[in-house]
């Protein structure tokens, strides 16, 4: 895919201060051929532009920065959260799967995932050459996770599901088979490494506040990865003890957090540590029929806990980036997120910004993403209702109705419907 012509302009809209951009309520932004944006201001300050760059006008429509979902699997297919009945599926249609769900994520406005498990290299590669439509890839390839933990899928009978989910096995215990899973995973394409700090929901044989890897495996991990150019840990953990070693062990960012208690929050703000809550997951009530009981059961008493637990520490002032496990939640509802973050305390500038510049500094692309500002790439959305008073619209994607990814149009209403 190559950016549109000699640039793209998006003319007159609004502008929100506090994204990267002045405030403006007529404003552009101009992505050049190379897709980066060239410039972003107030219209009465617009350099002179070349005749064949390509003009949009989005008067009365909102322009922000292109989301950032920290969270996701794209790799999991809707249709089917059994996992045994999972694992009877064919893995082109698994595969297949991923050109639907990366679509409809790109449609919803995000422009950048943090797989956390699942996607590899082959799906990363296949968005950047165009091969299918979706957002920008981080991957994680396969969590580390203990046996036993949550992501082993070994259950009681001796059927091993490992193999249907990745041909990357993520089981370790002890420092050396950590670090080594590690170099696995870092060697396979990954871009972050994922551990399972506790048990979970999904998983058969164990409970959400069960720990899963301890502080020195934890920390061989964090050693690993940072000796790969820096690259940082994210740790799945929900229970309160787990959560406590995940920060301890040094992971970049606690994803979900249901259980988090004052202390590590303290310690999380100390160490910038980022939380990643889920909302959008951890506020879903399962279809009974349709998933395993026991998976039915967890899940109603863990709401619980994440709706006791997270508001007072959303509010606290720990860093808090977007991220929504859609792969367990359905895909393309992303925005969603931004809902749920305001349901439990945090403004919606804030919001906005856990979906935009704390992403991008939670995955370390500050310099790329997370705000429209000049040498940036040039990944701009346009929403036709007000993301600051109307924030829950944008879980509806239609509210999306123009996508842009490194200055390639991904979607655009607007000028259909001129
Ligand atoms: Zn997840």
């Amino acid at each position: 895919m190559t950016a549109e012509g000699s640039g793209l302009l998006l003319e007159h809209g609004r502008l929100i201060g506090g994204l990267g951009s002045d405030k403006s309520d007529d404003g552009g932004v101009l992505v050049g051929a190379d897709g980066r944006i060239k410039w972003v201001g107030p219209m009465a300050q617009i350099p002179p532009i070349a005749p064949d760059v390509r003009r949009v006008d989005v008067t009365g429509k909102w322009m922000l920065p292109g989301f950032i979902d920290c969270h996701v699997h794209l790799s999991n297919a809707d249709a089917e959260r059994d996992p045994l009945r999972r694992a009877t599926l064919p893995k082109s249609y698994l595969h297949l799967s991923v050109v639907q769900s990366a679509r409809v994520t790109l449609q919803a406005g995000v422009t950048t995932v943090r797989d956390l498990g699942g996607a590899d290299l082959g799906m990363k590669m296949a968005i950047d050459q165009g091969i299918i439509d979706g957002p920008r890839m981080l991957i994680a390839v396969t969590p580390i996770s203990v046996t036993g933990g949550h992501g082993d899928a070994c259950y009681p009978s001796g059927l091993d599901l490992l193999g249907f989910r990745s041909q990357y096995p993520g089981i370790a215990d002890g420092e050396v088979e950590c670090r080594k899973r590690a170099r696995e995973m870092l060697r396979a394409g990954a871009d972050v490494i994922k551990i399972h700090a506790t048990g979970g929901v999904w998983s058969p044989r164990d409970q959400p506040d069960d720990e899963g890897l301890t502080i020195p495996e934890i920390t061989a991990v964090v050693d690993e990865a940072r000796r790969h150019r820096g690259k940082r840990v994210a740790a799945h953990a929900q229970g309160r003890g787990g959560i406590a070693n995940a920060v301890l062990g040094g992971v970049a960012s606690v994803e979900h957090g249901y259980e988090i208690d004052e202390a590590t929050v303290e310690e999380m703000i100390k160490r910038g540590t980022y939380l990643v809550p889920t909302l959008t997951t951890a506020t879903t009530v399962p279809d009974k029929q349709a998933v395993p009981l026991v998976s039915y059961e967890k899940k109603m008493k863990w709401i619980e806990v994440a709706r006791n637990c997270l508001p007072k520490a959303l509010t606290s002032g720990v860093r808090i980036a977007m991220g929504t496990d859609c792969g367990v939640a359905a895909h393309g509802r992303n925005l969603t997120e931004l809902r749920r973050l305001v349901e439990f305390g945090v403004s919606p500038m804030e919001a906005l910004l856990a979906g935009t510049r704390y992403a991008a500094e939670l995955i370390d692309r500050s310099d790329e993403l997370g705000s429209l500002a000049v040498g940036k790439f040039g990944d701009v959305v346009v929403a036709d209702c007000d993301p600051l008073q109307q924030i829950d619209q944008l879980e509806d994607s239609n509210h999306i109705v123009m996508v842009v990814k490194e200055g390639v149009v991904y979607k655009d209403l607007v000028s259909q419907t001129r």
